[in-house]
């Protein structure tokens, strides 16, 4: 009967909205490894930062033992304007998978951006114009993190000049044309404007492109232009602390109800939708106070968790930025151009990494068309068109919502709707045209790019 009582969509009123973000690392037992200057090979500095990044988001990027982090007026009221997003209980997903299991859904899509990617855009927005910057460069894939920063700059009135991600580019004009309504330009990666593109391009003619390419070419523009510094959508472990947000709205939501998750789902392209969703439960878990199972869930055409190693790596394909501990294919590795840009990653957060090799998080790689085969599913039933990236999730709570009707289970499962999908279009119908492809990289080609790991003593 309890049951009945839960509404739809579970709402949080202004005061019950998070006043601060929570830092994961402060409870975890086994640290993430510190990110290492890429030359000498010791621990990065705040001066060895300091040329790409922004002060403040240096000292959030460093801390390991501070839990909480008060989040800034400015930024509490721009969340206001969008947030709380809607913790969704998927009634109608339930009858029509005929579960026993309990659905919910945090969805993040409810902003133009389209996705969770404006929670820290804004936030990093913010500390680049407290510390007097003119501008930000950054890279894009699929273009939402795109969008979400150059909303973020121009509601602080700051330069934004974005790398996409070549494919991306060429697959979604409508992208491009958002960021420019609010004044960013944008340039396809790899591109001849910094040194590092025009490298890339010469060894790899005719590339697609990938993240890891367009970082190289963000952080060379950002070191070499006064008054500019570099900012990343994921990744980093200040990303992940500022979308802890998702996390915290979302337990506020369900201890109102006195809900529990058994089971919590994240898409996982570089780590920060996943790792904000599940931070305030995995801080309960390590604390013994929460019995609950984490899935993270990867394309299979790059499946950074399930066939990565675990290794200090460059974050970047161009080899300019600092070591990170991590899931990683190898920088070298240049994905299949995939329909969800979004998690064409080689590596993964640090954090999450080591939750992963700690045995506290669990991980599957899902093939594309099986990814679409529940986007559509969830489209008709739930009402909202998914992001081809958020779809992957949703993959993995179909299948373990299916598992619960063999086993009788009344497990209650949470996952992450972290966007629509209005922007792939092309995907969709390739899909419903049965011409999509499932690529899964072979064996060789991910050696190839192991073997250019570099060797951290
Ligand atoms: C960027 C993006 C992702 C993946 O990024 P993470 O940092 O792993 O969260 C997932 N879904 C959507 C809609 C995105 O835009």
């Amino acid at each position: 009967m309890a049951n009945e009582q839960i509404p739809y969509k579970i709402y949080l009123d202004e005061q019950e909205l998070p006043k601060y973000w929570y830092n994961l690392r402060a409870d975890m037992k086994n640290k993430p490894a510190p990110l290492l200057n890429p030359v000498t090979h010791r621990p990065m500095t705040k001066q060895d930062l300091a040329g790409v990044f922004c002060e403040e988001l240096i000292e959030q990027e460093l801390d390991d033992t501070t839990p909480y982090f008060a989040i800034p007026e400015e930024i509490g009221n721009f969340y206001k304007m969008y947030r709380p997003a809607p913790l969704v209980r998927a009634y109608c997903l339930e009858k029509y998978l005929q579960t026993p299991a309990k659905i919910y859904y945090k969805f993040e899509g409810n902003n133009t951006s389209g996705s969770h990617k404006l929670n820290s855009a804004i936030a990093q927005a913010y500390y680049a114009k407290k510390q007097g910057l003119l501008g930000v460069t950054t890279e894009t894939g699929a273009g939402q993190w795109g969008t979400a920063l150059s909303m973020a700059c121009s509601y602080f009135d700051l330069d934004c000049k974005v790398y996409m991600v070549k494919c991306s580019y060429e697959q979604k004009p409508f992208r491009r044309e958002v960021m420019r309504t609010y004044g960013a330009s944008i340039t396809p990666s790899p591109s001849t404007e910094t040194e590092v593109g025009k490298k890339i391009l010469a060894e790899h003619p005719g590339t697609t492109g990938s993240l890891g390419c367009a970082i190289s070419e963000a952080v060379e523009k950002a070191s070499k232009t006064e008054g500019y510094r570099y900012v990343l959508g994921s990744v980093l472990n200040q990303v992940m602390l500022h979308q802890s947000i998702i996390g915290l709205e979302t337990k506020t939501a369900m201890d109102k109800y006195g809900i529990k998750p058994d089971v919590i789902i994240g898409c996982a392209g570089g780590g920060s939708n996943l790792g904000g969703l599940i931070a305030p439960f995995m801080g309960d878990r390590i604390k013994g106070k929460l019995d609950c199972q984490f899935i993270a869930v990867e394309p299979a055409s790059c499946p950074s968790f399930t066939r990565g190693k675990f290794a200090y790596d460059y974050c970047d394909t161009g080899m300019v930025t600092p070591l990170a501990k991590m899931c990683t294919l190898g920088s070298g590795f240049i994905p299949a151009p995939s329909h969800s840009g979004g998690l064409r990653y080689h590596g993964m957060n640090s954090t999450l990494s080591q939750l992963y090799a700690d045995g506290l998080m669990e991980a599957r790689a899902v093939l594309q068309t099986e990814v679409f085969d529940a986007a559509v599913q969830f489209a008709r039933v739930e009402g909202t068109l998914p992001a081809p990236e958020s779809s992957h999730a949703i993959r993995v709570a179909i299948d373990e919502a299916l598992k619960c009707r063999e086993t009788g289970e009344e497990k209650t499962i949470l996952f992450g709707l972290t966007g629509t999908g209005y922007f792939d279009m092309y995907a969709y119908e390739k899909y419903h045209d049965g011409k999509m492809s499932d690529d899964i990289p072979t064996d060789e080609e991910l050696e190839k790019a192991f073997a250019k790991l570099p060797h951290v003593e």
